[in-house]
């Protein structure tokens, strides 16, 4: 009998377990192992500290982030007080899953199968990954961890059977050296409607290798055409690929997180992922934590209702910084003309500061009034085509 059953260990799961068994509760964490999740690996400094990320984590430090426009147009924005890591997933998950081992998780290695209520707690049933057979543990209370395509959010929450979803697709290759066209402290993103007509591409520095991608939601875009049209246009052809991989990212945060009851969701299983940027590892770290407070809650007062928590927590802190990004995907991932002006725009000192304290902070920082008043006139001049495209 445990306290709490976390299925899926990637970083909101392993996060949320972690944080459970360092405050006492007895803990289960089941992840079917066996496949490295497919991802950029950028992680900013605000969850390098929030959730103690080892340096030795940190397989590329990037100092510089290249916008390129759909005419190729390149813009350098250095990356002031700080630098943005970038993390492997091969190696990153299994730590996190060590880490939260050592703090006192049972880890069991399976596929979550479905939830059972005959008494008063649930039985969560598992298929065994090593004897293939189903298991069954019994629990207080349960986190829904298993990413995107969640099947505890399916079974579960309501809402959990329809989320929308982008496809990202990327190739892991050998990282060539330094040049004129690729930097390994610099991660290049590429708005380009050849290349993802309303996400984008990039080009991700990780060491000794280098995640080159892009993500559509619409249907019937050729993904691995894409991504070779990228790797030529940024003189990647030629470098050995290494692994091939796609996945969902979920396009907005669920309404509801947790089943008035006993489950709770957590990371892209309850569909949090920052618009624009796709960013998902350091608000699936926050959801886990998230999910693990309301649980203790939960499980201290005896009310179900604290599970809400999660959720709550959540949007009190991220959801001025999801409205903006969400505006600005809507206003300028529609057409290469919008896109051209999104990277005019983000030629001005101020919009970059603002974006990146966004980025590395979760903060949206007051900045100087004039500025903003500038960015605001600019925004505008843009959008209702006041302007050239090309104008900074
Ligand atoms: C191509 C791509 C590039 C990305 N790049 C970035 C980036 O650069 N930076 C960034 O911040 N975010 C990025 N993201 C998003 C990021 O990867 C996710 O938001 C993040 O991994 C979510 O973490 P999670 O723990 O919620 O889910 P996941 O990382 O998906 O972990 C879910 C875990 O659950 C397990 N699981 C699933 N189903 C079951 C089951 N039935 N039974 C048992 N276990 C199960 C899986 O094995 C896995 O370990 C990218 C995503 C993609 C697809």
């Amino acid at each position: 009998m445990y306290d709490v059953v976390v299925i899926g260990g990637g970083p909101s799961g392993a996060t949320a377990a972690n944080d459970l068994a360092l405050s006492g509760f007895r803990v289960a964490m089941i992840d079917r192992a066996g496949r490295i999740k497919p991802c950029g690996g950028a992680v900013p400094p605000r969850a390098i500290s929030d959730f103690d990320i080892p340096d030795d984590q940190l397989i590329a430090k990037v100092n510089t982030a290249r916008m390129v426009s759909p005419t190729g147009r390149r813009v350098d924005i250095p990356i002031e007080n700080g630098f943005v890591g970038m993390v492997d997933r091969k190696d990153f998950d299994p730590f996190l899953r060590e880490r939260a081992i050592s703090n006192g998780v049972t880890s069991l290695t399976g596929t979550f199968r479905s939830i059972e209520r005959r008494g008063d707690n649930p039985t969560v049933i598992y298929r065994d990954k090593k004897t293939g057979k189903d298991k069954s543990i019994r629990t207080r209370m349960i986190i829904g961890a298993d990413g995107a395509r969640s099947n505890v959010a399916k079974a579960e929450v309501p809402g959990g059977e329809k989320i929308n979803y982008v496809i990202a697709y990327h190739e892991i290759i050998e990282a060539p050296a330094k040049s004129a066209s690729y930097d390994p402290l610099r991660c290049d993103v590429i708005y380009d409607g050849k290349i993802s007509p309303d996400f984008y591409g990039w080009v991700f520095p990780h060491g000794a290798s280098c995640s080159v991608g892009m993500g559509t939601g619409v249907d019937g875009v050729d993904l691995k055409q894409a991504t070779a049209d990228l790797r030529a246009a940024s003189g990647l052809t030629d470098c050995k690929t290494l692994r091939r991989e796609g996945a969902p990212i979920p396009l907005r945060p669920m309404d509801k997180w947790d089943n008035g009851l006993d489950v709770v969701l957590a990371g892209d299983a309850a569909g949090v992922v920052a618009p624009s940027s796709g960013e998902g590892i350091y608000y699936a770290m926050m959801g886990g934590r998230l999910a693990a407070t309301a649980v203790s809650s939960a499980l201290t007062s005896g009310r179900a209702k604290d599970l809400t928590l999660a959720r709550k927590l959540f949007m009190n802190e991220h959801k001025n910084v999801f409205k903006v990004l969400g505006a600005m995907q809507n206003a300028y991932y529609r057409s290469d003309e919008r896109r051209e002006r999104f990277v005019s725009l983000c030629h001005d000192v101020d919009v970059q500061r603002l974006t990146f304290e966004a980025y590395m902070n979760k903060k949206l920082v007051a900045a100087k009034p004039m500025a903003h008043l500038k960015i605001g006139v600019k925004n505008l001049a843009h959008l209702t085509r006041i302007i050239p495209a090309t104008r900074i």
